[in-house]
């Protein structure tokens, strides 16, 4: 069993806060392990839930949708997940105890993938990663839209890219133009960070640590 299979087996069979009374499933996430981008959303909604993976409902297919036409890759490129495993009740927000419990986990999914950028989609994945990176979140309005360095345990860099939750943008289509110009900017980094696409996703020994070790050579 590989490192990450073994945090979503744990994930399964957690009871360390009080929504795992009411999951069907518990979503530790998919994605490559090898994955250069994470994407952390805030919790599992209801198709989450019933699927045991993350991001497959409405929202889910507006960021397969930027994924694949803005990014031009595959979600099996990409690792996503969510800040809390198991699904709030009615889709309230995470409380700060649920967060607190379940954090650890999307820690180690991190320390696991070491990924060059990090994408979080709304404001509790936002305020979780800016609390680690020692930075003041305003609101996700103000923070959005640009990348932040994590001097992640002081050994290298992540970028972090805080954008709006794709769930905000179903309904509103101001909102939704943000979040497609957000995903162009991504784009833009990867492209301008690298050769070819290919060598950003494969390339031998570029894990986010690894790549930021050379580049500062
Ligand atoms: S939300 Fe996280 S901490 Fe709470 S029961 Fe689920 S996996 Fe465990």
């Amino acid at each position: 069993m590989d490192e990450l299979e073994s945090v979503a087996e744990e994930i399964r069979s957690c009871k360390k806060c009080k929504l795992w009374l009411y999951r069907k499933n518990a979503v530790p996430g998919e994605g490559n392990e090898k994955a250069q981008i994470m994407f952390i959303g805030e919790a599992p909604g209801e198709n989450e839930d019933l699927e045991g993976k993350p991001f497959v409902g409405a929202a889910g297919k507006l960021l397969t949708k930027l994924i694949n036409e803005i990014l031009g890759l595959n979600r099996a490129d990409v690792f996503i997940t969510n800040i809390v495993k198991c699904r709030p009740p009615n889709n309230r927000d995470p409380e700060p105890d649920e967060i607190e419990a379940c954090s650890p986990y999307l820690d180690r999914q991190i320390e696991i993938i070491q990924p060059k950028i990090i994408v979080t989609l709304g404001r509790h994945s936002t305020s979780y990663l800016f609390q680690k990176m020692g930075r003041r979140m305003d609101s996700i309005g103000k923070v959005r839209g640009k990348f932040y360095q994590w001097n992640y345990k002081n050994d290298y860099i992540i970028l972090v890219f805080p954008t709006y939750h794709p769930a905000a943008a179903l309904y509103n289509p101001q909102l939704k133009k943000v979040l497609e110009e957000d995903f162009r900017k991504i784009k833009g980094s990867i492209s301008s960070k690298t050769v070819t696409l290919d060598n950003f996703l494969y390339g031998s020994g570029d894990k986010g640590k690894e790549s930021n070790r050379n580049s500062s050579k």
